[in-house]
């Protein structure tokens, strides 16, 4: 008998469970729209060529190493990454109060700026988007704050709650961390304009609220890397403090290279120099150190002015593509005459359009169509070709009618 025979199976992951059961599915017409990664026209996973060249010209290098990297992983890379974000001209930089720190994607990066906070910050309560991520409630709580939400979707608009968020970040206690997504909110799709977002600024700098941006899909959005992280600078602008998760996952395709960055922006140098001392216990005794080789293409392509411009041009291929796909499957609707507006599936942004199905008509869709999505009713865009364009709204046209 064994000392683990108590133990109770776990649920599946709900995101990841999706992609089990359509592993399962024997038809030759199945779909699968779980998947948070971005496929081709011919529904392949994407290797971006400046990521290969990249590979190539450090495999050629055989001055390369597999030493252990520092605890905060390679300062290039985080140099490199922290002007991403905040801009090449950003002052914070210059002025030395941003610290950057290689961490594991962009979950890694959000555990260890939370690690950090339940250490060392006054208030122990993060407000984060309902709904938002289905891992951030988890990793919040494990890194031990305490998560309240805040409202941010409407099911009635399919669009933003604006009044119900400024409501709640505004009865939130003083100096309360909030969660925002910078761009391309996940699952909903929906962002808060440019003046939404200096509302939310003022709102939030006026109570002393911290900002902790999760930044997983920057360039992905819109194509442009500046334009989706114009919430993050506009922060970072106000001379303010606030905690940035990056992710490299989308907008590089590395997802299973785990390459992220977590940057801390303070008031003062000897501030963020500190809080980075104080990271480095926090990253020890979780993983010790970050993996090289994700970070040494990210630092390859973002050094090189060359290889930067073929990747821009790669991202916006991808974003482009996204676009095209809300389109289409918007233009398929309409042609279907399927009754409601679905103009939503146009104005949302991203990776993800939240179509309104509820979880009984997703079922549907799976039993008779086998599709396969979230039962939020979460559609991953990136999963969708123009070959199986007619296919969803064949399905979405039959559930709703
Ligand atoms: N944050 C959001 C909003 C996401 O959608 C994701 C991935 O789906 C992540 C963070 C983390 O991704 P990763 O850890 O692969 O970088």
């Amino acid at each position: 008998d064994s000392v683990f025979s108590h133990v109770v199976r776990a649920p599946e992951d709900p995101i990841l469970g999706v992609t089990v059961a359509y592993n399962k599915d024997p038809s030759p017409v199945k779909l699968n729209l779980g998947v948070g990664a971005y496929r081709t026209e011919e529904g392949k996973p994407l290797v971006l060529n400046v990521v290969r060249k990249a590979e190539q010209m450090l495999l050629n290098d055989k001055s390369r190493v597999k030493e252990y990297l520092p605890i905060v992983g390679i300062a290039e890379f985080n140099k490199l990454s922290a002007k991403l974000i905040f801009g090449a001209d950003s002052p914070a930089i210059r002025e030395n109060r941003v610290t950057t720190v290689q961490c594991l994607s962009g979950t890694g990066s959000l555990r260890v700026g939370a690690e950090f906070l339940a250490r060392h910050y006054h208030q122990k309560t993060i407000y984060i988007p309902q709904p938002t991520w289905g891992n951030h409630p988890k990793v919040f709580t494990l890194a031990g704050l305490s998560v309240q939400t805040y409202r941010y979707y409407d099911p009635t608009t399919r669009g933003m709650n604006f009044q119900g968020l400024l409501e709640d970040l505004g009865s939130a206690p003083s100096g309360s961390i909030v969660l925002l997504h910078a761009c391309a909110h996940n699952p909903t799709g929906v962002d808060p304009t440019l003046q939404q977002w200096e509302q939310i600024r003022q709102l939030m700098r006026s109570k002393a609220l911290l900002p902790f941006f999760d930044s997983a899909y920057q360039g992905f959005a819109s194509g442009n890397l500046d334009v989706d992280a114009q919430s993050i600078r506009m922060f970072v602008a106000d001379g303010g403090e606030c905690f940035v998760a990056q992710s490299y996952a989308k907008n590089m395709g590395l997802y299973g290279e785990r390459v992220g960055a977590l940057s801390v922006v303070c008031r003062a140098a000897d501030v963020a120099s500190k809080v980075e001392s104080q990271l480095k216990l926090v990253i020890r005794p979780m993983f010790s150190n970050p993996p090289i080789h994700g970070a040494s293409i990210v630092a390859t392509i973002l050094k090189d002015s060359n290889m930067f411009n073929e990747w821009t041009i790669e991202l916006k291929a991808m974003a482009d593509r996204i676009i095209s796909m809300r389109k289409q499957l918007f233009d398929a609707l309409r042609a279907r005459g399927a009754p409601g507006d679905w103009s939503h599936i146009i104005k949302q942004i991203g990776m993800f359009t939240f179509t309104g199905l509820n979880s009984k008509q997703v079922e549907f869709m799976t039993r008779e169509y086998h599709i396969y999505m979230t039962s939020d009713g979460r559609i991953s865009m990136a999963g969708l070709s123009s070959k199986t364009v007619p296919h969803l709204a064949d399905a979405i046209h039959a559930a709703v009618t």
